[in-house]
């Protein structure tokens, strides 16, 4: 990258103020955040003030910007959702099983499931959104789904998919981008 030119005050003469990447285009701007001057081709408009390209880049939406430590935080709520959430999901249904309650009243459990799932998450990545936490979250729905059949009172039934999708939707929701 070429040197910018820098402010030369020693003999008074001349101070820079010329863009950083157009040195023929004198400005009397400058970039909010790295302080280089800019022109009106180079700015970039942000919440905080004009910035240069570079900076104006350099700084994405918090919500959306998912660092490895978030997704390492939200994979690990996931797994604690997905064991302790299938248990939960299976005891719960045996005890509406007990009580006598239609296969249906199962799927509500679900939607439920999803809507936790996909708060918790959210909440362990301080309410960030990505489309891979979103598939996280509907993963988790999901699996839980599956794996509890097996040992679910209430079985296999194509209504509650209907539910799961609602769930898995909600999870979706709290998430995605
Ligand atoms: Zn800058
Ligand atoms: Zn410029």
């Amino acid at each position: 990258m070429a040197q910018a030119p820098v402010e030369q005050g020693g003999d008074g003469s001349r101070v820079s103020s010329v863009c950083y990447w157009h040195p023929d285009v004198e400005t009397g701007l400058s970039c909010s955040r790295c302080e280089k001057r800019i022109c009106s081709q180079c700015l970039v408009q942000a919440p905080v003030g004009i910035r240069c390209r570079e900076c104006g880049k350099a700084q994405p939406m918090p919500t959306y910007d998912v660092r490895p430590s978030n997704y390492l935080l939200a994979f690990g709520v996931a797994l604690v959702i997905l064991v302790a959430g299938t248990v939960a999901w299976v005891l719960i249904d045996q005890f509406l099983f007990a009580l006598g309650a239609y296969g249906s009243v199962s799927g509500l459990v679900a939607v439920a499931f999803g809507f936790i799932t996909g708060e918790l998450i959210s909440r362990s990545v301080n309410r960030k959104r990505s489309t891979l936490l979103g598939l996280v979250a509907c993963a988790v729905v999901i699996l839980a789904y599956l794996i509890s059949r097996p040992i679910n009172p209430f079985g296999f039934g194509i209504f509650q998919l209907l539910f799961v999708g609602i769930g898995a939707y909600l999870a979706w929701q709290r998430l995605r981008p």
